[in-house]
């Protein structure tokens, strides 16, 4: 079972990794630029191979396992490409350095901003890894409350902007509680997992679902009115209700939830509109659970 502690371990690997094949590089930098100046016959061998960039510790790092476990950061080809770059410049300098030339200030400069360019770049990706590693739920790797608040502010400017409504609702499993105490909080931790998972379904690929708290999330359905999205809550409570949550020792075991939407509007900003989805929600609660209830019913 892949547990929160996993992905967090996994993440932070990935980290250190990219920290030493970093480092790594940089003492490679430092390296050429030794070699620039003293002879050294034997350490120029590694920089005058074709596939050098291959072969140093980064490039060992990238190749190996790091492009693959990076593959969804949108500027690893740039990074792919200064990094190839940087080892063929440093080729370029060290062969006109041994055929006695003097090495133009323009070719060093070339070196120094391609280094530049790439440590710039390696510390956008490592800020983004950070930024990933905090605003992720770590046991459901859906976003977390907080980078929710960031995004839902985002959303709403949208919503000002174009005046288009965003559906928020809060989702709240029933009974929860009873799963932990009947099978153990592994379990209950896996029947999250899989809770998310038909969200996951059954939503649109411009929704988003937030991990709220322990066992409630929120959704955010952008250009979407409520009346609208009463169908789609009205199918995701039911899908919820009629899957079998997987637990070995009690097969055929259900669970449902209750749900709480309203809109957010120019006028009703995320404070507001959660404010309303939970007070909603607390009328599901209150009318015996398992259902949908739209803010404006109560009113
Ligand atoms: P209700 O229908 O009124 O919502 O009842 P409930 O039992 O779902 O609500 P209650 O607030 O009493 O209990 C929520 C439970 O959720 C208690 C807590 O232990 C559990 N929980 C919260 N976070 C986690 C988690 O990450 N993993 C597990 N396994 N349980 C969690
Ligand atoms: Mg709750
Ligand atoms: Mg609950």
């Amino acid at each position: 079972m892949d547990t929160d502690c996993n992905v967090l371990q996994d993440n932070i690997k990935l980290m250190r990794d990219l920290d030493k094949a970093i480092i790594q590089h940089f003492v490679w930098i430092d390296q050429t630029h030794k070699l620039l100046i003293c002879s050294d016959e034997e350490a120029q061998s590694g920089y005058l191979e074709e596939d050098a960039h291959l072969r140093c510790e980064f490039g060992r790092w990238f190749y190996d396992s790091g492009r693959d476990k990076l593959n969804e950061y949108p500027a690893l080809d740039k990074i792919e490409k200064l990094h190839k770059d940087l080892h063929l410049q440093a080729r370029f300098l060290i062969e006109t350095h041994n055929r006695g030339k003097g090495i133009s200030s323009k070719d060093f400069s070339d070196f120094t901003d391609s280094s530049l360019s790439f440590k710039i770049e390696l510390n956008n990706l490592q800020f983004s890894i950070v930024n990933q590693i905090c605003s992720v739920d770590h046991l459901t790797g859906i976003w977390n409350r907080q980078s929710m608040i960031y995004r839902l502010n985002q959303e709403y400017e949208r919503v000002v902007r174009t005046e288009s409504g965003c559906v928020i609702c809060m989702i709240d499993l029933d009974h929860f509680k009873e799963v932990n105490d009947r099978f153990g909080h592994l379990v209950g931790d896996m029947v999250l997992k899989r809770i998310t998972e038909i969200c996951k379904d059954q939503l649109r690929k411009y929704d988003s679902i937030y991990r709220y708290g322990g066992e409630e999330f929120l959704l955010c359905l952008p250009d979407t009115r409520l009346e609208n999205a009463s169908p789609l809550m009205e199918r995701l409570r039911q899908t919820i209700a009629d899957t079998d949550m997987g637990i070995e020792e009690q097969p055929d075991f259900r669970i449902t939830a209750s749900f709480g939407t309203t809109e957010m509007t120019k006028e009703k900003g995320p404070a507001d509109a959660i404010s309303e989805a939970d007070h909603a929600l607390l009328t599901a609660k209150a009318k015996g659970r398992n259902q949908v209830v739209l803010w404006q019913e109560e009113e």
